[in-house]
């Protein structure tokens, strides 16, 4: 047996206001005044003096605002990259992203395509990329995807979503600072909680799981629970905890795997654009057969804070269109072999995950 030798992000701040100390921190790492940090914002913050005033720019630091109506694809990488290499006369001293997992897998895909040749497309995949990223800063200004702690970068590509798996992906320094998430939508929020939630069940429930993760996926349940069943939160608690229930989360998952709700809705997103989180619940209203007790307790967050979760996303799509889901689920293969086990091709055919689909 291998055993995983994973890395970490070495540098952490945690705390409400801890932002303040953005520049701070970032400033030893300049490497000369024509190397500029490239900040890259979720484009909700444009005109958000709140958060923006306390972005500090010096000599020819750049603000990229980044829509999120679509999850990142390696088309955006590759533009942003080039846009970048064209603009400025060195590399850039670092990379910082400021928003949600889509941001911040930006930040990750961008610092790693400066420094290695072609198409993000090409390193779409596990330990496929040669070179260090430059130094790159996480900023998560909502909690749920553990994006802030993983080693990857999910994309979606020409032919499939996957991730950037590599020890280089992980972030070099990482901002918690729970008050940025103050603002969240109410169903954003339940939708990126999810994903923790989910993680966590995916983790705990496979066959992957091992007493580390099963330590960080016990922690960030209970927080999980304590957040959306629970009644004695004040809003500030709330926040706080949920970053912490994502960060564990992806502890979690990293020395362990994501499961069926994972490889599920990586088919809905890549064919129907339908993003991450809410995908996630999407899929879970439907797998209590794999994994009876977390869904029903889905269920009960879901009524507690009344989330209506899209229904009927599958209908009208042609034999074709559930062949291609069908194609990126399977193709996910160790998702599957932590959810079912080793001989999982015996039970998850293409007639069982269709007939999933067809209810979603
Ligand atoms: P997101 O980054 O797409 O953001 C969701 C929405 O919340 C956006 O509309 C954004 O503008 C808004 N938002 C973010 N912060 C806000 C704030 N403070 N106030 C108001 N609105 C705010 O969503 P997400 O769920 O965080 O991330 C999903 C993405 O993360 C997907 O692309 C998914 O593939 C990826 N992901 C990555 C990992 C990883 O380990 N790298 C893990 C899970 C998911
Ligand atoms: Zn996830």
């Amino acid at each position: 047996m291998k055993f995983k030798n994973f890395p970490m992000v070495p540098r952490i701040v945690f705390g409400r206001g801890s932002f303040n100390q953005l520049d701070e921190i970032i400033s030893p790492k300049r490497k000369n005044t024509k190397a500029p940090f490239i900040f890259l914002v979720d484009d909700v913050f444009k005109g958000n003096s709140w958060l923006m005033s306390r972005i500090t720019l010096a000599y020819s630091d750049k603000i990229y605002y980044i829509s999120t109506l679509e999850e990142p694809k390696t088309s955006d990488i590759d533009k942003l990259v080039e846009e970048i290499i064209l603009s400025f006369a060195e590399q850039p001293s670092g990379i910082i992203g400021i928003g949600g997992g889509s941001v911040l897998d930006m930040a990750k895909a961008v610092s790693i395509m400066l420094t290695n040749k072609g198409s993000s497309a090409e390193y779409q995949g596990w330990d496929l990329v040669k070179n260090p990223a430059i130094y790159h800063v996480g900023v998560p200004t909502i909690s749920g995807t553990g994006a802030e702690v993983s080693r990857t970068a999910i994309l979606t590509g020409p032919e499939r979503k996957l991730g950037i798996n590599s020890d280089f992906t992980p972030f070099d320094q990482v901002i918690l600072d729970p008050e940025l998430t103050k603002d969240v939508p109410k169903n954003q929020w339940f939708y990126t909680g999810m994903d923790c939630y989910v993680h966590c069940i995916e983790s705990l429930k496979g066959t992957y799981l091992n007493a580390f993760s099963e330590s960080y996926g016990e922690k960030a349940l209970s927080l999980c629970e304590e957040l959306f069943l629970g009644d004695d939160l004040t809003e500030e608690e709330a926040q706080d905890k949920m970053m912490m229930a994502s960060w564990h989360g992806g502890m979690s998952i990293a020395y362990s795997q994501v499961g069926v709700a994972h490889a599920m809705s990586y088919g809905l997103s890549y064919l129907l654009g339908i993003k991450h989180g809410v995908g996630n619940c999407i899929v879970f209203e439907h797998i209590d057969a794999y994994y009876p007790e977390g869904v029903a307790v889905y269920k009960k967050m879901r009524d507690k804070h009344q989330i209506k979760i899209p229904k009927n996303v599958c209908a009208n799509l042609s034999d074709e269109q559930f062949n291609t889901m069908i194609d990126v689920a399977l193709s996910l293969e160790p998702l599957w072999e932590n959810a079912i086990g080793k001989d999982w091709k015996n039970t998850i055919t293409r007639d069982v995950l269709r007939a999933l689909y067809e209810k979603m």
